[in-house]
């Protein structure tokens, strides 16, 4: 079963940073290096070229998933995106289908996240995302609200928090270096944590 989630959740990241490549780059060119893009699906690919992953129990292949980031991606992304799901990966203890241990795995990465990138909500990047949908999780467990419901307010959280970052100035990665000129974009990787929560949300519910 475990296995089977996996090989369900690997398909639709991969899928969705394939799709939406272009324009990650795209919102990197407004306000960094224009490589944000290349380097998520370089990332993606090679966990896609991984096959060994979606044999492996959720807990572990959110490691090697994770490793391979940090192997395979130069750019600030890789080591990020990666010490986030190697984080979430070591959290696994029980049932990863259970909302409370979901809770969990997302604190432990987003406490990655912000070790790594000496960074925190309110900068302008991944963080402005995960957070706020790691809250929202928060609010429906502690409400017991249905999974239907609990997947609509997480995906609602994803999109809200990423229109939020338009209005930010970045204060960490490249895009500080723009100081107020980064205001009025959308952050590059706020976009990837939100279509990457889409993603799970939507191999959940298959
Ligand atoms: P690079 O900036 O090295 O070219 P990418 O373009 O792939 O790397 O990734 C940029 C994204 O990484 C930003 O949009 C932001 O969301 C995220 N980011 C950059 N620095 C940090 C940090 N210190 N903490 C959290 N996220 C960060
Ligand atoms: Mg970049
Ligand atoms: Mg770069």
């Amino acid at each position: 079963m475990a296995h089977e989630l996996t090989g369900r959740l690997v398909d639709a990241a991969v899928t969705t940073i394939r799709n939406h490549a272009d324009e990650l780059t795209g919102l990197d060119q407004a306000i960094g290096d224009g490589d944000h893009g290349i380097n998520m699906k370089r990332g993606f690919d090679a966990i896609a070229e991984a096959a060994e992953i979606r044999t492996l129990p959720l807990g572990d292949a959110l490691q090697k998933a994770g490793m391979t980031l940090v192997m395979k991606v130069g750019g600030a992304s890789g080591p990020l995106f990666g010490s986030l799901l190697m984080a979430m990966g070591k959290a696994v203890v029980g049932d990863p289908t259970q909302g409370e241990q979901v809770q969990a795995m997302l604190t432990e990465g987003i406490a990655a996240v912000k070790k790594r990138g000496k960074s925190d909500v309110g900068e302008k990047t991944m963080l402005d995302v995960l957070v706020p949908v790691s809250e929202a999780l928060a609010g429906k467990l502690s409400r017991h609200a249905p999974a239907a419901e609990t997947m609509a307010g997480l995906r609602a959280a994803a999109d809200a928090a990423l229109e939020r970052t338009k209005p930010m100035k970045a204060t960490k990665g490249r895009a500080s270096f723009l100081g107020d000129r980064s205001i009025g974009h959308l952050d590059p990787g706020a976009r990837s944590s939100q279509l990457l929560i889409h993603a799970v949300c939507d191999a959940v519910a298959e």
